[in-house]
């Protein structure tokens, strides 16, 4: 079957890409392994982060370093051996998070996080579910006054570039969530986001849209991609069918780069894995929005399957072992304070934040390779970025001019 566009991998960010083909009148096919959004894109904390104009930096105190090399922190652990091979593009990250070059990547991960609300909704509109928004913004909580002040200050800054937020104090944190037990210092609302109940609903919502339109949703290796001897490209399905296109994009999440590697691109992508797991609402103590507790690094989100807690980064390769030893870790902080009552799902879930040393999305064309796109590495904000990256990469894809200057995100840039 001949189509315009293959897009491989259908996460947050493929099915935003072949939406947005889609919309500019291409023919596209969508292929992935599993069905649409059960990856990444299902297990993430479902916030759509118009306030995270500025990406994750890696903290540069000696206080982080030291009480790192225990491995026992609850926002961030590794698995030893494969951190250890991490260690060039770690140490990029490390130079790119020193204050003059993470000012700059920020002013450029923020013309597209700008985009991420109108992008959402549109689509959200279009398929009819915006009901899946479980409620707008979400509670940066702080224990102590010193961390109080220290995001105050990034809200502070953040306001200046037109990001809303309010402040509260200790009494107006138990005012508004009476369910937390203890006390803390404050916290930071950041009234733009939309927190969305179930993210694998919303990706699939987006999913049907494109084949109401027209699209097809097949399942299949993306690893059977080849070139054919017309230059084109062709993709194995699942139920026996061979696809070919001109173009083709690999948006494979974590594993992107194991396939692009076999047409000559690599790109040091550090897998930052997390863990979830539900909870079961206790009645008479509901939550009403979803909470970071900024010093343990952890979420607990209100969602469709119950109290969400979703955990920091964790450095090991994709396919390792898990480990979730600090879902554990967290849930027994959590548990002092939160209303979680038991366990709901039989095993953690886990998945991979594909992260780069320069905190920036990778999309666009493929060096040396006619007619591969790839649109991968999204990181900590992956679920609020796809659709953006979708418009931006279509718009190059067909000739058109994009919104924002794309070439900060070029895959040029590795490699
Ligand atoms: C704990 C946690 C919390 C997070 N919270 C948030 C949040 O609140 N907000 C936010 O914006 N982001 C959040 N993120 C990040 C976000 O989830 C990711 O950045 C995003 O899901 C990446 O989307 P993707 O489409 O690139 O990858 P994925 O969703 O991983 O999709 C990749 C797809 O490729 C497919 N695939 C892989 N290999 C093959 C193959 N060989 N053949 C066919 N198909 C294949 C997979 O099946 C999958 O469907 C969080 C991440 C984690 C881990």
């Amino acid at each position: 079957m001949k189509h315009d566009t293959l897009v491989l991998g259908a996460g947050m960010v493929g099915v935003g890409c072949a939406l947005h083909l889609q919309a500019r009148g291409q023919s596209v096919a969508l292929v992935d392994r599993r069905a649409p959004g059960l990856e990444t894109s299902h297990g993430n904390a479902g916030l759509i982060q118009r306030e995270a104009i500025a990406p994750y930096a890696l903290p540069r105190g000696l206080g982080f370093l030291l009480s790192g090399a225990t491995n026992r922190r609850v926002d961030v652990r590794y698995h030893a051996l494969d951190a250890a091979r991490m260690l060039g593009p770690l140490w990029d990250y490390h130079r790119n998070s020193a204050p003059d070059r993470y000012k700059q990547i920020s002013r450029e991960y923020e013309t597209l996080i700008a985009l991420s609300l109108e992008t959402h909704q549109q689509l959200m509109n279009e398929a009819g579910v915006n009901d899946l928004v479980a409620g707008q913004g979400y509670l940066m909580l702080c224990r102590t006054e010193r961390e109080l002040q220290r995001i105050f200050a990034v809200a502070d800054e953040r306001a200046r570039d037109g990001v809303n937020h309010t402040k509260l104090t200790g009494a107006e944190v138990a005012r508004d969530e009476p369910a937390l037990v203890g006390s803390f210092a404050g916290a930071v609302r950041w009234t733009d986001p939309l927190a969305i109940s179930s993210p694998s609903d919303l990706v699939q919502a987006y999913a049907r849209l494109f084949e109401q339109r027209g699209g097809v949703v097949h399942l299949g290796d993306a690893t059977t991609l080849r070139t054919t001897d017309a230059g084109g490209w062709q993709v194995d399905t699942a139920d026996g069918q061979t696809l070919e296109a001109s173009q083709v994009v690999v948006a494979l999440g974590p594993w992107t780069t194991q396939l692009t590697a076999r047409f000559g691109y690599t790109a040091p992508v550090i897998p930052k894995r997390g863990y979830h797991m539900h909870y079961a609402r206790l009645p008479d103590r509901p939550l009403h929005s979803t909470i970071i507790d900024t010093e343990n690094g952890y979420v607990i989100a209100p969602m469709k399957d119950g109290l969400r807690l979703t955990t920091g980064a964790e450095l090991a390769n994709v396919d390792a072992p898990r480990t979730p030893h600090q879902l554990d870790a967290a849930e027994k902080i959590a548990r002092q304070n939160f209303p979680l009552g038991e366990r709901v799902d039989p095993e953690p879930w886990m998945g991979t934040r594909p992260c780069m040393p320069d905190m920036k999305p990778v999309f666009g064309p493929v060096p040396g390779a006619l007619g591969l796109w790839c649109a991968f590495g999204h990181g900590h904000q992956g679920f609020t970025l796809g659709p953006v990256t979708g418009e931006l990469l279509a718009a190059m894809m067909t000739g058109a001019a994009p919104r924002v200057d794309v070439r900060p995100f070029s895959p040029a840039r590795f490699g």
